[in-house]
């Protein structure tokens, strides 16, 4: 049994003054894993003062040295994959698969960080004036539990390569998660203050940070709601803000794409991350007259994808991270049937042999229409509406019509026909034909999906504040 007592303020491990504690529990046996002990108001403010005295020296940092640090920093976690592969399987229940992809997005986080920095210049000139991109101050990172390190790694590289200071607040569901890079981190040996990581919950720990005026911007990334809640609190001392949002993405199958292939892409699309993915595509749009060829390919599909224990390497959907989580999808999954759509493949209750832990069947409805609440709301689990259309318009319109824009998807024969589909679409990223991931690419939503962008140049530029000098 593990009791993570630490937090990580101004270069060292620290008790919190906080004492309320919080169980971890496995997912996948619902047995007691360890504790953590929360952080309180006063340790994210020590954190906040920390990160600010370490803002005057580290925003004056060369590029050179900030490549240094991200490299540092790099080194520091990438000899110990099998490490963080492994407490994410535990913790979170995290599919092996899905954890060691996680895990190179880690990674990846400081290269691009380092290629940005190779390439972005912090002087420009506009008009006839020049423009300082300044370093914007201690920015709050507040996360969710679904990739608790790759988000980590994701904003604090950037910060850095902003020249930025940090305070974190991790889920407190991902403490043993979190204990684990503290400690590597620590290793890269960064001036004290640089980052901090403080446990603690939302209303404690994250509300301290959207209020504390010493906090300049919020890079968030979590639930609609909560961003909603940061976004008023953030703007009494006008904290810039980015938000990484939920999302309802359409994944829309043209008549002429190659079933297939375009099918088990749409079903790894649905249920990655065990569904708990914000750019799921959980809004499948095909053509009337392809439906029922369409459930033919996805019964099957669905009937081979292996739900289990999230260690074996052929698991496809292992545990949702929670009790609570567990009975948001089943609720969920009742909702539907009481909406008059029709289950396909999964529906309610744990996959036999499955019960100990929080697992659901992966479920795919049809008869589903995109007015009902399972094609509306963010289920985050693996669930499934297919909504039928009549035309190419029509599919645009219903992939549209949603409160989010995070993620869309098309498959098409035809790149042109594809391009010029994905084009219509009110989303901040459209994958043609595949699942990829650019890191050099704007990330971020449409809509209630967000504000601001995450990586690449634009993403640099949300944690930098430009002085124009006019001479
Ligand atoms: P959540 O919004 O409940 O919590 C996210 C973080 O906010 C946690 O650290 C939580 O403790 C903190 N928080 C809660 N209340 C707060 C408050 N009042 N003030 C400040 N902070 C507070 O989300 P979750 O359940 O942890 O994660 C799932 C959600 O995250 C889904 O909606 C999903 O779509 C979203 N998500 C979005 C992206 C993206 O990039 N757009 C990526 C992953 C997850």
């Amino acid at each position: 049994m593990k009791t993570i007592d630490k937090i990580y303020i101004n270069g060292a491990f620290v008790t919190p003054k906080g004492n309320e504690r919080f169980e971890l529990i496995s997912p996948t046996t619902n047995k007691k894993l360890g504790e953590v002990v929360l952080g309180n108001t006063e340790d994210v403010i020590a954190a906040i003062d920390a990160a600010k005295r370490a803002f005057k020296t580290f925003s004056k940092t060369t590029t050179e040295e900030r490549i240094e640090y991200l490299q540092r920093l790099k080194a520091s976690i990438e000899k110990r994959k099998q490490e963080f592969v492994d407490v994410m399987i535990e913790e979170y229940g995290g599919t092996f698969q899905f954890a060691s992809a996680s895990f190179d997005n880690m990674t990846n986080s400081f290269n691009s960080a380092i290629k940005l920095l190779n390439t972005y210049s912090f002087k420009k000139t506009m008009g006839e004036s020049e423009v300082q991109m300044e370093s914007i101050g201690v920015v709050g990172i507040i996360i969710p539990w679904n990739s608790s390190n790759g988000f980590i790694c994701g904003k604090l590289a950037t910060a850095i390569a902003a020249g930025c200071t940090v305070v974190i607040k991790p889920s407190e569901m991902s403490a043993q998660q979190t204990q684990l890079i503290s400690e590597y981190f620590h290793e890269a040996g960064l001036p004290k203050g640089v980052y901090n990581i403080v446990n603690g919950l939302g209303e404690v720990v994250g509300a301290e940070i959207s209020r504390n005026p010493d906090i300049a911007k919020i890079s968030f990334t979590g639930s609609t709601m909560v961003g909603k809640m940061i976004a008023k609190e953030a703007v009494n001392t006008m904290k810039r803000v980015t938000l990484e949002l939920g999302g309802k993405s359409p994944n829309i199958i043209l008549d002429d794409a190659d079933l297939s292939k375009a099918i088990p892409m749409a079903i790894a699309a649905a249920f990655m991350n065990s569904g708990q993915a914000c750019i799921a595509a959980t809004r499948l749009l095909v053509p009337e007259n392809k439906l029922e060829e369409i459930k033919n390919i996805v019964s099957k599909t669905v009937s081979n994808t292996i739900v289990g224990d999230p260690k074996n390497q052929t698991t496809a959907v292992g545990p949702m991270v929670s009790k609570k989580q567990y009975e948001r999808v089943q609720n969920y999954i009742q909702t539907g049937i009481d909406e008059g759509a029709e289950i396909l493949v999964g529906g309610l209750g744990k996959p036999k042999g499955l019960e100990d832990g929080n697992f659901v069947k992966p479920t795919v409805f049809v008869n589903a229409n995109n007015q009902m609440r399972i094609a509306r709301e963010e289920i985050f689990g693996p669930v499934l509406s297919i909504i039928t259309y009549k035309d190419e318009e029509e599919a645009i319109e219903i992939a549209n019509d949603t409160t989010y824009g995070l993620q869309a998807y098309v498959s098409s024969a035809s790149e042109d026909r594809a391009y010029k589909v994905a084009s219509q679409l009110q989303a901040g990223r459209v994958q043609i034909n595949k699942i990829g991931h650019d890191p050099m690419a704007p990330f971020g939503g449409f809509k209630q999906s967000g504000i601001g962008r995450e990586f690449g140049t634009l993403g640099l530029e949300a944690y930098l504040e430009p002085r124009a000098l006019i001479r």
